[in-house]
């Protein structure tokens, strides 16, 4: 179960939404939360790029009490880097945490662990919270190979990292094999592998990290998932775009949270 003192869930949007319709989710979410407040669970946003503006806009004008969060940034500050976005450029917008490592980004834009290292160092040295994803894909879970997989992935990306920056950093495991599909890993398979990750981050001097899930998440499975699996928090894709799914997964996990306390 959780030591976590607080929970987190992450709405990742991916590449949906363009700048009016991310302002009419936000608003639909900051209707929800005034009535169903969160009390044990950070909330944040992660819209595309071109949506911060108007999401930070209506999370200000209405006192949505939810944090923004960028999908991906580049590991350099400034320059001759077509299509990228910088660390100082998301702080103007209120962006507090960014997602490093997206199996997405690891398999589509070539995003491999020493970027991953490198990104998620200028995340941290900017001051953001870096969430770093991490998991297998299908054949190396057939093969049994994940936990070695997913603590290489870790030290990789965390090794040689500053104890000063270990608050800032979260960890969500997301089976490659599990996102957008349909289909969940079971709450033991999630159990085993937080308990992996958990160790591995103790070796690195990072005890006391949040450890996320992704993949598949929705309003029926969050419950299950949350307790059984022993998690921190979720992060969330699909789901995250209907404001009554999103909410009550972050219902489920504040349930379960004041059910263990
Ligand atoms: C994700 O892409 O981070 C994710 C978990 O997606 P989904 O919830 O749609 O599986």
């Amino acid at each position: 179960m959780t030591t976590a003192s607080r929970l987190l869930v992450i709405g990742n949007w991916k590449m949906n939404l363009d700048f009016v319709e991310a302002l009419h989710l936000g608003q639909q979410i900051g209707v929800i939360l005034k009535n169903r407040p969160a009390e044990h669970t950070d909330i944040v946003l992660a819209p595309p790029f071109v949506d911060l503006r108007s999401v930070s806009s209506i999370v200000d004008s209405e006192r949505i009490a939810v944090q923004l969060g960028a999908q991906h940034v580049s590991q350099h500050d400034n320059g001759a880097f077509t299509g990228e976005v910088s660390t100082a450029m998301l702080k103007r917008l209120d962006v507090r945490w960014v997602l490093v490592g997206h199996s997405e980004r690891r398999s589509m834009y070539h995003m491999d662990d020493e970027v991953v290292a490198a990104t998620l160092q200028t995340v941290v040295q900017a001051g953001l919270n870096a969430v770093l994803c991490v998991g297998e894909d299908l054949a190396v879970r057939d093969e049994g190979q994940q936990s070695d997989f997913v603590s290489a992935q870790l030290r990789s990306a965390l090794a040689g990292l500053d104890e000063k920056y270990a608050e800032q950093v979260s960890v969500a495991y997301e089976p490659i094999w599990a996102i957008g599909t349909g289909r969940s890993a079971s709450g033991e398979q999630i159990r085993a592998m937080a308990s992996t990750i958990r160790a591995q981050l103790k070796a690195l001097g990072l005890a006391g990290t949040r450890v996320l899930y992704g993949g598949s998440v929705n309003a029926e499975n969050a419950g299950s998932i949350v307790s059984e699996g022993g998690v921190d928090g979720f992060l969330v894709g699909g789901a995250s775009l209907v404001a009554e799914s999103f909410l009550a997964i972050i219902g489920a996990c504040d349930g379960c949270y004041a059910g263990k306390r």
